[in-house]
């Protein structure tokens, strides 16, 4: 393994900070009704995170669930404390579509006061639960505007069964949002990793695309944005890098989905930091041309 960094382009390296119970494809096993009789398993693991990357001298972006903070603010103090960028991944892990606008914008301004609160530091980010902004749920940029955030790293420019906006850019853009309550203040997207191959976009932002799929395709992606001269932004869970976690009858995709790879996902993330340079998300510069009204694209 090289550990040569062949460019400067720095990437956005970041961790959705939830309990393995609170990923979706989890409901069926444990629903929202069981969480406070699951065990908490995130602490032990965000403390290695910490390690990892403090041995490293690398700074990253942590969305905390504001579920999370509550029950154990002591997280987000160190998070903090190591000088790591906090953000929000929400209150209660519900997706954007499922809250509608009034629970959206409920869920999002709780997650932020809550996070705040905690942590004594300003949170300028924000992550929807499962990149569930996109198409079908725009409505919700100008919401996470308005709830103080100055940036948002929710959209994942792809088709998906579950999420995605297939029309937006791949690159990070200042957005024009307007809605009926008129204009809302400035928000920046850092948009989710994708690789451009036979005409279309595919996710490559780590997460499961990194346990499940081979390296190359996190690994290339990566490269090839930077060859751009592009950040892309990566994501990681806990849970992913827990392979000591119970273990749920999820039924085939699900399990598929939830627990293989888990063992080599630790050698895959430090492979990763060897081979590029990584940042905060929030610290990603967007050039003042690059711009979007979301308003303009296809429905
Ligand atoms: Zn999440």
């Amino acid at each position: 393994m090289t550990t040569r960094k062949p460019t400067t382009v720095v990437h956005g390296l970041s961790f959705d900070i939830e309990e393995a119970f609170h990923a979706l494809n989890m409901w069926t096993a444990t629903p929202p009704e069981t969480w406070d009789d699951q065990p908490s398993r995130v602490e032990q693991v965000v403390d290695g995170i910490l390690s990892l990357l403090d041995e490293r001298g690398l700074k990253a972006t942590f969305f905390v669930l504001g579920l999370v903070a509550e029950a154990r603010p002591a997280v987000v103090r160190r998070i903090v404390e190591a000088g790591h960028e906090l953000a929000s991944h929400g209150y209660s892990h519900r997706m954007a579509g499922d809250l509608g606008r009034e629970g959206f914008e409920q869920d999002v301004r709780r997650a932020r006061g809550l996070l705040q609160d905690v942590s004594g530091v300003e949170v300028a980010g924000f992550r929807a639960s499962t990149f569930s902004i996109g198409r079908g749920t725009r409505w919700a940029l100008p919401i996470v505007s308005r709830a103080g955030h100055a940036w948002d790293s929710s959209v994942f420019p792809v088709r998906h069964d579950r999420y995605g906006d297939p029309d937006w850019p791949s690159e990070p853009v200042h957005l024009d949002l307007h809605d009926d309550q008129g204009r809302a203040p400035p928000l920046r997207e850092y948009p989710l990793l994708t690789r451009r191959l036979l005409g279309r976009s595919w996710p490559a932002a780590g997460g499961g695309y990194l346990r499940l799929l081979p390296f190359g395709v996190v690994d290339g992606a990566l490269r090839a944005s930077a060859a751009r001269g592009q950040p892309g932004v990566v994501y990681l869970h806990p849970w992913e890098l827990d392979p000591g976690q119970p273990r749920h009858d999820l039924g085939g995709l699900r399990t598929l989905r939830h627990y293989s790879g888990l063992q080599r996902m630790g050698e895959r993330l430090r492979t990763l930091l060897d081979r590029h340079a990584f940042g905060p998300i929030g610290d990603i510069p967007v050039p003042d041309d690059r711009r979007l009204d979301p308003a303009r694209l296809p429905d």
